[in-house]
């Protein structure tokens, strides 16, 4: 399967990576929109959060508490920063394996572009 973000979660191409397990993957973005902007992944090919159920629960609350928590390392905490989870195109999703956005470091718009 010829998908970027399975690639960079087997390092067959370089990231810069922040945090890693066995299940999930979190590097920066190569086109930062804020000053700290973080893609968590899953080591798992999962192509939309349309593909979701209940079986990904642990998963998913591993996804966003990995978040949370680089955020709180980050000192992002207090200041507040935005998770985001885009799907399919009016979504504005470009790359078709799940990815959970960590964005902080500025003042975020709302409603969003
Ligand atoms: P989406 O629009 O699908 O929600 O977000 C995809 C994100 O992946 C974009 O912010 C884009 O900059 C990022 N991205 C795409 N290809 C690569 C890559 O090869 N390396 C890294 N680090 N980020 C990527
Ligand atoms: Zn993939």
């Amino acid at each position: 399967m010829d998908c970027i973000f399975c690639k960079i979660a087997s390092k067959a191409i370089p990231s810069n990576l922040v945090y890693e397990d066995d299940q999930i993957v979190a590097f920066r973005d190569n086109d930062p929109q804020a000053p700290t902007h973080i893609l968590i992944i899953p080591h798992q090919h999962i192509a939309t959060i349309n593909e979701l159920d209940t079986a990904n629960n642990a998963l998913i609350s591993h996804m966003i508490l990995t978040a949370t928590k680089l955020a709180k390392d980050l000192s992002l905490s207090d200041d507040g920063y935005r998770l985001v989870w885009n799907c399919n195109r009016q979504g504005g999703q470009a790359v078709f394996h799940i990815h959970l956005h960590l964005l902080g470091g500025r003042r975020m718009q709302w409603p969003p572009g």
